[in-house]
């Protein structure tokens, strides 16, 4: 057989997990090799989060235009001849928002003088790697290793992909923007691909097994979103059982049961988005020592040390929300764990998580459900963006932002925000929650005026018995 390389860490996978490990790895006195099979920048930045905002933000600006062309915005604001070059948008989204972003992480790992080899590897046992390439293959022997290979959408057996059923890659490329887009899975990434079609012009059907859509935020939240939609003539079916469809060359055709009575829905494309499975079942881990979880994900302990010494595992293949700031943070304590450096153990308490529907979710630390039974020592606070000059100002004043404190000395312990600038604003709270900041050091930050952050200081006095502004 080939002879192998020696190497000294590995990194199998380039997404916000691998590339981010293979640079602090570097920076922490390693030499780095990694090994992506496609574009570095793995799920997240070529078919996942940033393509998805690309074509979200799309959506917003053509909903605006739209409202000018039909003189409905409360501006006076009038445009004509609104259209949307579809083509153009795709161009925009790949070849500057995507290739600016991946040719941006290339430029660093070479910075770092990171080896990037083209290939799928594959473990021949605990300290061997085998690389796939298109003219041939080779072996690395490794000191440490990292793997970071990610997820990929769940495919289940009554709705194969293919032709016009598609997964949340296909989604983001499709030809034309659908007439009806049906969406089978209302989580966070059906919610948002759906809410960038309804904007664009789709009709939108969601069938979602749960009894709301974007499970992981409290129903509180998601009604907001799910009103939105259902005002807006499209349509949300939950606690609804998917079961079959067929395709034609113009059309699908979705049947699923509600209340026990089986419908049917046609539209053109059936996007699937019931979940990602983890990449642990490809790359030779049987021929390892390394554990799996009866779920499939790796095992690992609070440094990211798989059950073999010298192998670690980040990201999507861990257990815990599929983020891809989740994997970029344990990706950091990975390489220090191996480097001997500091802050080689994960000790976060919130992990933030957002929904960017039209309406934004953001959630981080404690929610009422997760607080649920010590309702005793903690209170719940809200305030309206109704209520905030900003938002009144930007005619967005949708939604709220709750926080959870500790009624004894007052520590935030979790928050969300449904509302205009969601997904940003919630930084400041995990910041917060994270260095165990109390309501009152929130309310005695002062904020510039106007702005939404203003809220988070509101919030703060209500929560602090003080409130000004409700
Ligand atoms: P990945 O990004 O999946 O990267 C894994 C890499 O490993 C891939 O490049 C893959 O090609 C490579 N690889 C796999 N197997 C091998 C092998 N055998 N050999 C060599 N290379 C291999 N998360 C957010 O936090 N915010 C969002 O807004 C968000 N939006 C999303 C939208 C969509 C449509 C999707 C699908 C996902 C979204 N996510 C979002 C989730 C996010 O993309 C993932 O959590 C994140 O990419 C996980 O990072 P990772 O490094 O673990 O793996």
């Amino acid at each position: 057989g080939a002879q192998a390389t020696e190497v000294d860490t590995v990194v199998i996978g380039s997404g916000p997990g691998g590339y981010v490990a293979a640079i602090r790895a570097a920076e922490l006195g390693q030499t780095v090799t990694v090994i992506e099979k496609d574009n570095v920048g793995g799920v997240c930045l070529n078919i996942g989060c940033i393509p998805s905002k690309a074509l979200i933000n799309v959506g917003h600006k053509y909903q605006e235009a739209l409202r000018e062309e039909e003189n409905t915005t409360p501006f006076g604001l009038t445009s004509k001849d609104v259209a949307l070059d579809w083509a153009a948008a795709q161009k925009w989204k790949d070849e500057k928002v995507v290739k600016q972003l991946t040719g941006g992480v290339a430029m660093l790992l070479k910075k770092h003088k990171i080896t990037v080899i083209k290939g799928t590897a594959e473990f021949v046992d605990n300290e061997t790697i085998n690389i796939e390439q298109e003219d041939g293959h080779q072996l690395l022997q490794f000191n440490n290793a990292i793997i970071a290979t990610g997820s990929r959408p769940i495919e289940i057996p009554p709705f194969p992909f293919g032709g016009r059923i598609i997964d949340s890659t296909a989604a983001l490329s499709l030809p034309e923007i659908p007439k009806h887009l049906i969406i089978v899975g209302g989580g966070v990434i059906g919610s948002e691909l759906g809410g960038a079609y309804r904007n664009l012009g789709s009709k939108i059907t969601i069938v979602e097994g749960l009894d709301h859509i974007l499970n992981g935020f409290d129903k509180e939240m998601s009604d907001i979103i799910a009103k939105r939609v259902v005002d807006a003539g499209s349509e949300i079916f939950t606690s609804a059982m998917a079961k079959s469809a067929t395709q034609t060359d113009k059309d699908v055709t979705l049947t699923f049961e509600v209340d026990g009575k089986e419908q049917s829905v046609t539209g053109d494309y059936l996007l699937v988005s019931v979940g990602r499975r983890p990449n642990t079942d490809l790359i030779g881990l049987n021929n390892t020592d390394v554990k799996l979880t009866d779920r499939g994900l790796i095992e690992v302990d609070d440094s990211y040390k798989t059950s073999v010494e010298h192998i670690y595992a980040i990201g999507d293949v861990v257990p815990g929300p599929m983020l891809a700031h989740k994997a970029s943070f344990q990706a950091k304590v990975a390489a220090a764990a191996i480097s001997g450096a500091e802050d080689a153990v994960d000790l976060h308490v919130a992990l933030p998580a957002v929904a960017y529907t039209s309406t934004e979710l953001a959630t981080v630390g404690e929610t009422p459900d997760t607080v649920k039974d010590r309702m005793d020592t903690v209170k719940i606070s809200k305030f309206p963006f109704a209520a905030n000059g900003r938002a009144i100002s930007m005619d967005d004043t949708t939604g709220f932002i709750r926080l959870i404190t500790e009624t004894k000395e007052g520590g935030v312990i979790g928050a969300q925000i449904v509302g205009p600038g969601a997904s940003d604003l919630i930084s400041g709270l995990a910041l917060a929650i994270e260095n165990g900041l109390t309501a009152k050091d929130i309310s005695l930050t002062i904020q510039p005026h106007p702005t939404l952050g203003e809220a988070i200081m509101d919030t703060a006095e209500v929560a602090d018995g003080l409130p000004i502004h409700v």
